[in-house]
């Protein structure tokens, strides 16, 4: 089912919500809550009116604990924080998850349901939206209204402003990179909202799925998290070798950045899957983004887009990435606003070859 309304909407549905309650589908990780789970709750935030967010979480032993009273106490916009403790909830598999949500939305008729769109909201979200017979509206990068956003489409070039006009609730998946974290301390402990879900009704066939959980392979280092780093380093197919990428692992370490690469790069097998960027990778926002031999392809430019400074290193002088972007304009009408200006994709560009470049870089660069 799609997404997109594009059909002229009636005025009787621009007012149709008095008093909203948002349900956020929470992530969390060593007893923290991810960053991503925190900006969907600064983005129910901004649907407006009177809105009371809870924050879903599932999952099973202490962390989980941790985590709850974590994001209980010390996040301002959360007035709930729901609890599924259960070992079916240990490894986050879609199947269960959905079920759990249709579970909770039966109950509580949540006018709004809000997941990031990293892996675990994409997986999540749609099949909860098939249960509950939603159309989920995908990659939200702006909100005007508790039934209107505006996300991107053809890979970033153009903006659709989508008016929801279906039933509740309304399911969107939000892209991080455009919601701040909104994380303050509270002054005061609220860890009273905590609120055990109860499961009984949770029937063990239904969570039965396809998928089940084998193991998880991470590159767990100490660099920034990718998708919310302030700094990324990248590397494309330019560097030949997974050896040779190394020398983008080092150039990152010593500029306190994540390692970004191109689908190219993954695919040649120099660097994990998990560190692609671009529109099928990870959406990135930073303040500085480095991209060494990186054609820049218009899929690699949907996941960098929103970068304040790009920096790019190539020797090939007529390369995409040192010649202009489409950017988007900002969108009133709610149907889609194409695009209409150009920019250069890279703010500073070096036409050189990066095996002389990035020695170069690191002999100059500080030591951290
Ligand atoms: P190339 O295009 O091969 O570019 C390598 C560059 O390195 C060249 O410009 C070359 O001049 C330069 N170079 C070579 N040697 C040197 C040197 N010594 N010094 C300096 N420069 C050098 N791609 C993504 O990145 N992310 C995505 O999410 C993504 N999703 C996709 C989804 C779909 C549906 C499709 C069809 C494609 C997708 N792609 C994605 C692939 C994308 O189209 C490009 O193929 C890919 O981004 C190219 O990667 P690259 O720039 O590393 O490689």
């Amino acid at each position: 089912r799609v997404a997109h309304s594009s059909r002229f909407v009636s005025p009787r549905f621009s007012n149709f919500r008095i008093s909203l309650s948002t349900l956020v589908l929470g992530e969390h990780k060593g007893g923290s809550i991810e960053a991503s789970s925190l900006c969907a709750v600064e983005a129910a935030k901004r649907l407006g009116g009177d809105n009371s967010v809870s924050l879903l979480l599932a999952g099973s032993g202490p962390s989980l604990q941790e985590a709850a009273a974590h994001a209980a106490c010390f996040h301002p916009s959360i007035s709930k924080v729901l609890l599924a403790d259960s070992e079916r909830f240990t490894y986050a598999l879609a199947e269960p998850w959905a079920k759990l949500v249709h579970l909770v939305q039966q109950k509580d008729s949540y006018s709004h349901i809000i997941a990031g769109s990293g892996s675990f909201g994409k997986n999540v979200l749609p099949r909860a939206a098939a249960l509950l017979d939603v159309s989920p509206i995908t990659d939200v990068t702006e909100i005007s209204g508790s039934n209107l956003f505006v996300r991107p489409i053809y890979a970033g070039n153009a903006l659709s402003t989508v008016r929801y006009t279906g039933s509740n609730p309304c399911m969107l998946t939000i892209r991080a990179t455009s919601f701040p974290t909104g994380m303050a301390p509270a002054s005061v402990s609220n860890d009273k909202c905590i609120e055990k879900i109860d499961l009984s009704a949770f029937n063990e066939d239904d969570a039965d799925g396809k998928s089940r959980y084998v193991s998880i392979s991470s590159q767990d280092t100490e660099r920034p998290d990718l998708a919310n780093a302030r700094i990324v380093v990248t590397g494309g197919r330019g560097l030949k070798s997974a050896e040779n990428f190394k020398m983008i692992e080092k150039l990152a370490e010593k500029l306190g950045a994540a390692v970004g690469a191109t689908r190219a790069a993954v695919d040649a097998g120099f660097v994990p899957n998990e560190l692609q960027v671009g529109q099928t990778g990870k959406i990135v926002a930073p303040e500085l983004y480095m991209a060494f031999g990186v054609s820049g392809a218009i899929q690699h430019l949907a996941g960098i887009r929103d970068s304040k400074v790009i920096v790019a290193v190539n020797k090939d002088a007529d390369a995409p990435i040192f010649q202009v972007m489409i950017k988007s304009l900002s969108h009133t009408h709610p149907i889609v606003m194409l695009s209409s200006f150009h920019v250069p994709v890279a703010d500073y560009g070096l036409v050189g070859d990066l095996f002389e470049i990035i020695p170069e870089l690191l002999e100059k660069l500080p030591e951290k």
